[in-house]
């Protein structure tokens, strides 16, 4: 139908329209559209469509929560469901719901596919990993830029998970190497016995080596004195050093680090919160020695190039620190059911090595890699009470220590035996004879 044929229709249709008096409402009146608005639906070119506006409260239906609303919300899609491909497919879990709320089956066959923000807000404001699985799972039309528009819009999200916005921190110029950057940062006021009553942090950067002050004040002359001590040892550092709040998360955190080792220092000791004083290097030590795991290794190793001491001068196990009977690897067996290692006499170690007496009366070096903890060995008789009585076990181990050294000193045979209580077979043990060589040869 082109214009012309249009407009021939509708002054024939006046003419009529006329001839029996009938008056148009004019604002009411549309000529020459292409499609037209009608009882819910829209008419164009000879086809019928459902009309977007009156489908508006539709899509923005709440989820059913009664019985009741579950009738009424299939009454309105069912007008609707000549559009709907498998509408009685995708209605039945709705139509088959008896519990309030609707799970998340009837839920989705409630919801239309443009309701995604209603399925965020439905299933409690969760967030794009676990609604995109959800999705996914139901197989529901959303693709992951769908998901992630819907939750960034949503205000509730906004509103309780609020995504601060991150101010444009100077770039982080990583250090290569020790003392090239500093931070600085204060802590305090913080109660003090004395007037020291604000700690100065210096982190070094690359190692996270910190430093701490005890201050009286803030001032910069304070500052100044407290560096001028740390270049007098390390001479100056690379960059300027930095106490501007945004690059300065690092020493913040560091803040927090040490002050936490001072308060666990001060519980185990004890003290009270004034006192922080006197644990500060202990805890500085702490710090300093143990893994850092950003920089995988200690701060201290990092900035030294070596294994940091602790105050008793050794970074050694316990076991090797006193000299006294311990356990070396025997390197030689006659027989695989030898013992594995033997007793000696622990002289001296360094980190690496140690100077033992062997149950020769010989002097050897050896590397502390072939060297164990010896134990404390307890009595048969004295086991079961060990458990009952902790000042006994300790007389009683004690006492095994000088027997067994004593033991061990005498006895080059087996060095295995610490105590003399243990019962042994009294069978001789023969070695195996090896192609008639001397057993000597062996041993
Ligand atoms: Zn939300």
């Amino acid at each position: 139908m082109d214009q012309n044929e249009h407009d021939e229709n509708l002054r024939r249709f006046r003419d009529v329209a006329d001839k029996h008096q009938l008056i148009f409402n004019k604002d009411k009146c549309v000529y020459s559209v292409e499609s037209v608005d009608l009882l819910g639906y829209t008419i164009s070119q000879g086809v019928l469509r459902p009309d977007p506006d009156r489908m508006k409260p539709l899509r923005k239906l709440p989820v059913p929560h009664s019985p009741k609303s579950v009738k009424r919300a299939m009454g309105r899609f069912s007008y609707y469901s000549q559009w709907i491909p498998r509408f009685s497919d995708k209605i039945k879990p709705l139509a088959n719901a008896t519990s309030f709320p609707l799970d998340s089956n009837a839920y989705c066959s409630s919801s239309s596919s443009d309701s995604l923000y209603e399925l965020h807000s439905a299933l409690c404001h969760l967030g794009i990993n676990r609604l995109l699985h959800f999705v996914r799972s139901k197989n529901l039309p959303f693709s992951v830029d769908d998901v992630k528009r819907t939750i960034k819009q949503c205000q509730i999200c906004a509103k309780v998970k609020p995504q601060y916005a991150k101010p444009n921190a100077s770039p982080l110029v990583k250090a290569t190497q020790p003392f090239e950057r500093l931070s600085i940062d204060f802590k305090g006021p913080l109660p003090s016995v004395s007037t020291k009553k604000y700690i100065l942090t210096v982190v070094d950067e690359y190692s996270r080596f910190p430093f701490a002050f005890p201050c009286s004040d803030m001032t910069s002359a304070t500052v100044i004195q407290c560096l001028r001590q740390l270049f007098d040892l390390f001479g100056m550092p690379w960059t300027a050093v930095n106490l501007s709040p945004q690059s300065n998360g690092q020493c913040e955190r560091y803040n927090g680090i040490i002050w936490k080792a001072v308060t666990l220092a001060l519980e185990s000791l004890g003290l009270k919160e004034t006192q922080w004083e006197s644990v500060l290097p202990d805890a500085l030590h702490s710090v300093r020695s143990l893994l850092c795991t950003s920089i995988n290794c200690t701060p201290h190793e990092r900035f030294f190039n070596f294994t940091r001491r602790s105050s008793s001068g050794q970074s050694i196990p316990s076991w090797l620190a006193n000299p006294g009977p311990i356990l070396m690897k025997k390197h030689v067996r006659a027989t695989k059911y030898d013992p594995l290692v033997e007793e000696v006499d622990l002289l001296e170690a360094n980190p690496t090595y140690a100077h033992v007496r062997l149950p020769d009366g010989r002097e050897t070096t050896v590397s502390v890699r072939h060297l164990a903890p010896r134990g404390q060995s307890i009595s048969n008789d004295n086991l079961d009470h060990s458990v009952l009585n902790d000042n006994r076990t300790m007389d009683i181990a004690e006492t095994d220590v000088e027997n067994t050294t004593q033991e061990a000193t005498n006895n080059t045979d087996n060095t295995m035996e610490t105590s003399p209580v243990i019962r042994r077979s009294t069978r001789e043990i023969k070695k195996p004879c090896r192609f008639g060589f001397d057993d000597q040869l062996f041993c």
